[in-house]
C-alpha cells in the first residue's frame, strides 16, 4: 500500500535571494516529512514566496492566490501560506487576509526561520496565523536544513537587508537594515558544500561589498577579507561568485583580492543604473559616474580578463535626452558582457513614486529600444571575439534529448557543446566553435582525455535542474488562468 506522504508546493517569485529562501522553506517542510510536488491539486500545503520589486509581480501573485480558491473549497485541509517581500508590508498583509479569507498563514521576510512554528501554531489552533516582525537579526539565528535544487550550484547568504535607500527601491523597507552573518558560519557552510560536491558557490546579499561580519575572535572583517578566506579551500576545485555589488562600496582591497585569487570568478556584476550624475543623485546612489568609470578602469587594469555586467534603469523621473545619452556613453565605455535594462516603473512606498516629473511611457519605450540596440551591438561583437579561444567551463547540466552539455564560463556566460553526461560537475576545457548572435557553441578540447578523466571521476548521477522545482507549477497555474479567461470570455459572449 502506498504511504500517505504529505506534499508541498512552493511558488517562488522574484530574485535569486527568494529562490534561495524557497530552498530554506523546502528544507523546513522536508524535515517535517513533506515531499515536493508539482501542482496545487496534489499539495497539502502551498507556500507563496512573494516579490515586491515590480507592480506586475504583485498582480500575478494576487491572481495566483485567487486561483487556489476552488482547490481550497474542494480540499479545506490544504494549508495556504503567503510569505516574502510582499507580505512583509503591512498594507499587503492586511489586504491578503481581507481579500483571500481562505489563506491560512501570512509571514514576513524575517519570520522565515520561524516557519516551522507558524505551521505548528496553525495546525494546533485551527486559526489563521499572521506574523510579521521588523527584527532582521532573526535571520542570523537560522540553522536551517536547506533543500537545494540546483545541481552543482549552491547559494549562501552572507548578509541580509540593505542600508542604501535608493529612491526607486522597496528592498530596505521589506528586508530591513543590513546584518552580516559571522564569518565562521559562512566558512563552515561553504566548506560543507564543497565536501558535498558543490562546485560553484554564489554569495548572496543586497550589497555584498558592505559586508561587516565578525571573525572568530570578534573582530569586524570586510568583504575583501571574507573573500580572501573563502579562497583558501585548496583541497577542492571550485568557483566563488557574489551578487550583488554596489559601486560605492566596492573597495580597491576587494579588487586586489579577486585579482590574486585562485577561486573567485572574474565576472563582476556592477549595477550602474544611469550614466548621468544628476539622475544618480536623485536615485540616491551615493556615487557619480566618474567614480564608477574609475572602478571600471581599476578592475580592467588589475584583472585583465575580467568581464563586467550591469543593470540600467531607463526613464527614471526627470531623465532628459542628454541624461540618457550619458547612459549610452557608459555602456560604450564599460563594454559590458551583459546588460539588464529595465523601464522605470513606480514602486508603491518609495520616494520616486511621488516624484512629479515622471517620463512619458512612449519616451521610455523608445529609449529602451535604443539601449537594447546598443547592448546587442556590444555583446554580439564581444561574444564574436571569443570564437576559436579556449575556456575553462564548469559543466552544469545535460540535455538527454539534444545530447548536449551546458556549462558556465568564469564570466558567467553559458556555453553548450556535445559530450557525455559523465562530464556534468567537472571543470573541462572547451573551445568556442561558433557564436550565433550572443549564443555560444563549443567543442571539448582533448575529447578522449576529458572523457576518460570524467568517467574515472563519475560516481553517481548528479541531479541537475536549471529551473527551481516549482516552475512546472507556475506553468500549470498560468495555463489554468488562461483557461479560466477563455471560459469567462465564452460565457460573456453567450
Ligand atoms: S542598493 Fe539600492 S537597489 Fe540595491 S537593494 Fe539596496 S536600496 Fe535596493
Amino acid at each position: 500500500m502506498e504511504k500517505n506522504v504529505k506534499k508541498y508546493l512552493i511558488l517562488t517569485y522574484g530574485c535569486q535571494m527568494n529562490v534561495h529562501e524557497s530552498e530554506k522553506l523546502a528544507g523546513i517542510l522536508e524535515t517535517n516529512g513533506y515531499e515536493c510536488c508539482t501542482n496545487a491539486i496534489d499539495a497539502d500545503i502551498v507556500v507563496f514566496n512573494t516579490c515586491a520589486i515590480r507592480e506586475n509581480a504583485e498582480e500575478k501573485i494576487f491572481g495566483n492566490i485567487g486561483e487556489l480558491k476552488n482547490i481550497k473549497i474542494a480540499k479545506p485541509d490544504m494549508i495556504i501560506a503567503i510569505g516574502g517581500c510582499m507580505s512583509q508590508q503591512k498594507n499587503y498583509a492586511d489586504e491578503i487576509l481581507k481579500k483571500y479569507p481562505y489563506v491560512d498563514i501570512v509571514f514576513g521576510t524575517h519570520n522565515l526561520a520561524d516557519f516551522e512554528n507558524l505551521l505548528k501554531k496553525r495546525k494546533e489552533s485551527g486559526k489563521k496565523v499572521s506574523e510579521i516582525t521588523e527584527d532582521e537579526t532573526i535571520a542570523l539565528r537560522d540553522r536551517l536544513t536547506i533543500a537545494r535544487t540546483s545541481g552543482v550550484n549552491a547559494w549562501v547568504n552572507i548578509m541580509y537587508g540593505c542600508n542604501n535607500f535608493c529612491t526607486y527601491c522597496i528592498v530596505p523597507y521589506v528586508r530591513g537594515r543590513e546584518v552580516s552573518r559571522p564569518e565562521e558560519d559562512i566558512l563552515r557552510e561553504v566548506k560543507q558544500l564543497l565536501s558535498e560536491g558543490y562546485k560553484q558557490i554564489t554569495l548572496l546579499g543586497q550589497n555584498v561589498n558592505s559586508y561587516k561580519g565578525k571573525d572568530k575572535d570578534g573582530n569586524e572583517i570586510s568583504f575583501a577579507k571574507l573573500l580572501f578566506d573563502l579562497d583558501n579551500f585548496d583541497e577542492y576545485k571550485y568557483r566563488i561568485r557574489f551578487m550583488t555589488s554596489h559601486p560605492r562600496d566596492l573597495s580597491s582591497e576587494t579588487i586586489d583580492v579577486i585579482a590574486k585569487s585562485k577561486h573567485i570568478c572574474h565576472g563582476i556584476h556592477l549595477p550602474v543604473q544611469s550614466g548621468s550624475n544628476s539622475v544618480l543623485k536623485v536615485m540616491n546612489r551615493h556615487y557619480d559616474i566618474e567614480r564608477y568609470n574609475s572602478l571600471v578602469k581599476e578592475i580592467r587594469d588589475k584583472i585583465p580578463d575580467s568581464e563586467l555586467t550591469t543593470d540600467i534603469i531607463v526613464g527614471f523621473p526627470g531623465e532628459t535626452e542628454d541624461d540618457f545619452e550619458q547612459t549610452l556613453e557608459v555602456m560604450r565605455y564599460a563594454e559590458y558582457m551583459q546588460i539588464f535594462g529595465f523601464i522605470y516603473s513606480k514602486r508603491k512606498g518609495t520616494p520616486a513614486e511621488k516624484m512629479t516629473n515622471q517620463v512619458d511611457t512612449k519616451v521610455k519605450k523608445e529609449r529602451l529600444s535604443r539601449l537594447l540596440e546598443l547592448k546587442n551591438e556590444i555583446i554580439n561583437r564581444r561574444t564574436a571575439e571569443m570564437k576559436g579561444k579556449e575556456y575553462e567551463v564548469l559543466v552544469e547540466s545535460y540535455d538527454e534529448n539534444k545530447n548536449l552539455l551546458y556549462g558556465s564560463l568564469d564570466s558567467g556566460k553559458t556555453i553548450s557543446f556535445a559530450g557525455p553526461k559523465t562530464c556534468v560537475g567537472e571543470f573541462i576545457m572547451v573551445r568556442v566553435k561558433e557564436v550565433r548572435k550572443s549564443v555560444i557553441y563549443g567543442e571539448i578540447v582533448n575529447l578522449d582525455e576529458t572523457i576518460s578523466f570524467a568517467e574515472k571521476n563519475f560516481k553517481h548521477p548528479i541531479e541537475v535542474s536549471i529551473l527551481p522545482k516549482d516552475q512546472n507549477s507556475m506553468k500549470i497555474l498560468r495555463q489554468n488562468k488562461q483557461k479560466k479567461k477563455e471560459e469567462d470570455n465564452k460565457k460573456s459572449q453567450k
